[in-house]
C-alpha cells in the first residue's frame, strides 16, 4: 500500500476524540488538553507515515494520546529513592526532613499564621525572630539570621560590610563549591576586594597580617567542604586569626559551609568544625547552610555579633534574599530536635550516619532474601557510603551493599533511573549498588518492587 494511502486511514481530530478511550480521557482531563495531545500524535504519526511507516489502528493511538498526557501532568520535581549511599546528596534534594519539621511545614503551609505579627502587641512583627531564639541558645551566638541559602548569606554579609573595602583571605580557600560557585567570583561579584594571602598549601597569621591595610575591613575563613589538604601544610587556627582581627580593628568572617551542630567524632568520621566552636572563637560573623549536615530545609544561617546583625537585617538586599514561612517553621522545628537532644535519632541525615554496620547488614540481608523470592539474583558486598553535601570530602563509613547481578549494570541503572518512582543507584566494580543507608525505611517495599521490575526482564 502506497503512503498516500496509508496517510488516508490516518483519523481525524474529531474522529480520534470519538473513540471511547480518548473520549474519557476527554473527560477525566478536559477538553482542550486532550484536543492538544491528539493533535500532536497525528502529527507524529503523519510524519512517521511519511517516512515508511504504516497507519497504526485507532486503538495504538489513543495510547499515544494517554501517554502524551500522562507525560505533558506529570510533575518535573517528583520525588525519588537514593539508593547511592550518598547522604548529603545536593543533585537529590540534600537533607530529607524529620516528620516534625514536615508538619511545621505543612501546618503554616495550609493557612494564615504570624510570620511578620507580633500576637502580643498586636502589630506587624518581624520573620526574622522565628527561628533566632533557638539559633542563639543552640549555638551561643549573640543573634542571628535567617536567609535564603549560604550562598545568600556569604553574598550579603560581603556586601554589607565589605563593598569597597578589602578582604583578606587564604590562597588555600578560594574554594569552586560545585555547580560554578566560586568564593573569589562571589566576593568580587559582591564588591569587596580579594586580597589573596599564603601560597596553596601554607598560610600563616604574619601572611594576614602583613595584607592589612587601611582599606582592609575583614579576615574571612572558607571551609575547603569538597577537598582536603594534605602533607606539608599549614593555617592559623580561627582562634589565630580572632586575635589577630581583635587587635586591628577588623571583622572575621566564617564561612562553614555545611556546619555542624553535632561532634562527627562519635560516629567514627574526622572532626568537621562545629557552630558552636566558631562561635566561642570569636568570629564576627559565621555563616553555614540549613540543608547540609544541619539536616533541614534549604536555608542559609547567619550568627554572630548583635551590632553586626542588626545592620545585616536593615540591609536592603536582605529583603531580596528573604527566607519564606515553609522554611522558617521547617528549620526551627529541625532545631527543636538538636535542643531536645534527639537529633541522632530524628535528624534523617544524622540517622542515616548513625546507622550501625549490623543493622546496614540486616537491611541489606532483607533485601537480598526478598529480591532472590522474586526471581532476581542479587548479593552482599561490603562497601562504603559517604556523606557529601560539602563536608567531610574524604570520609567514609562501612555499609553493606545489595549488588544486583544483572548483564548490564547501566542498563539496568537507566532504567530505574527513568522509572516511577526514579531510582538512583551507583555502579561499582561492573555492578549496580543499591545501598540501604540512605533508602528510608518507608520506601523499601517499592525500591524493592522496582528493582525487581527493572532487572527481572
Ligand atoms: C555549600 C557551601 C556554600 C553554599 O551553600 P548553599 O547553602 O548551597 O548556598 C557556601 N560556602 C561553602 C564553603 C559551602 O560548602
Amino acid at each position: 500500500m502506497g503512503i498516500q494511502e496509508q496517510l488516508r486511514k490516518l483519523p481525524s481530530v474529531d474522529r480520534l476524540l470519538q473513540d471511547e478511550t480518548v473520549a474519557e480521557l476527554a473527560a477525566q482531563w478536559g477538553h482542550e488538553l486532550t484536543v492538544s495531545a491528539a493533535r500532536e500524535t497525528l502529527d507524529v504519526t503523519r510524519q512517521a507515515i511519511r517516512d515508511g511507516a504504516a497507519c497504526p489502528p485507532v486503538e495504538v493511538l489513543a495510547r499515544e494520546v494517554d501517554e502524551r498526557l500522562a507525560a505533558r501532568l506529570r510533575p518535573t520535581l517528583r520525588p525519588a529513592i537514593n539508593a547511592t549511599g550518598v547522604i548529603v546528596h545536593t543533585n537529590l534534594g540534600r537533607a530529607p526532613l524529620s516528620a516534625e519539621a514536615r508538619s511545621a511545614m505543612d501546618a503554616v503551609a495550609l493557612g494564615y499564621s504570624n510570620l511578620e505579627y507580633d500576637l502580643d502587641a498586636g502589630k506587624r512583627g518581624s520573620r526574622y525572630i522565628h527561628a533566632e531564639e533557638i539559633l542563639c541558645q543552640l549555638t551561643g551566638a549573640e543573634a542571628a539570621l535567617v536567609v535564603n541559602n549560604n550562598a545568600a548569606a556569604v553574598l550579603l554579609i560581603l556586601m554589607c560590610f565589605a563593598r569597597g573595602r578589602e578582604v583578606i583571605i587564604s590562597r588555600g580557600q578560594l574554594v569552586e563549591i560545585g555547580g560554578g560557585f566560586r568564593i573569589p567570583d562571589v566576593m568580587r561579584q559582591s564588591g569587596a576586594v580579594l586580597v589573596e594571602v599564603g601560597t596553596t598549601n601554607r598560610t600563616y597569621t604574619r601572611d594576614y597580617e602583613a595584607a592589612i591595610r587601611e582599606d582592609t575591613v575583614a579576615l574571612m575563613r572558607v571551609h575547603r567542604s569538597n577537598f582536603l589538604l594534605m602533607g606539608f601544610t599549614h593555617e592559623p587556627t580561627l582562634a589565630e586569626m580572632v586575635d589577630l582581627a581583635t587587635a586591628r580593628n577588623l571583622l572575621l568572617f566564617d564561612d562553614l559551609g555545611s556546619g555542624t551542630l553535632l561532634n562527627t567524632e562519635p560516629y567514627g568520621l574526622a572532626h568537621e568544625p562545629t557552630i558552636q566552636e566558631s562561635v566561642a572563637a570569636g568570629a564576627s560573623l559565621v555563616s553555614c547552610s540549613g540543608d547540609k549536615l544541619l539536616g533541614g530545609p534549604q536555608a542559609g544561617i547567619i550568627l554572630g555579633r548583635a551590632d553586626l546583625i542588626a545592620r545585616l537585617k536593615k540591609f536592603p538586599l536582605t529583603r531580596a534574599l528573604r527566607v519564606d514561612k515553609t522554611t522558617l517553621a521547617g528549620l526551627q522545628a529541625t532545631l527543636r530536635h538538636y535542643l531536645l537532644g534527639e537529633a541522632a535519632e530524628k535528624v534523617p541525615v544524622w540517622r542515616m550516619i548513625s546507622l550501625d554496620e549490623q543493622a546496614l547488614r540486616k537491611r541489606a540481608r532483607a533485601w537480598v532474601r526478598k529480591l532472590n523470592e522474586q526471581g532476581v539474583n542479587a548479593q552482599i558486598v561490603a562497601g562504603r557510603s559517604t556523606v557529601g553535601g560539602g563536608s567531610l570530602p574524604t570520609a567514609t563509613l562501612p555499609t553493606h551493599l545489595v549488588a544486583l547481578v544483572t548483564g548490564s549494570p547501566d542498563t539496568a541503572a537507566a532504567r530505574l533511573r527513568t522509572g516511577e518512582p526514579p531510582v538512583i543507584t551507583r555502579i561499582e566494580d561492573d555492578q549496580l549498588v543499591l545501598d540501604p543507608r540512605t533508602v528510608l525505611p518507608e520506601q523499601e517495599g517499592t525500591l524493592l518492587q522496582v528493582v525487581a521490575e527493572a532487572v527481572r526482564d
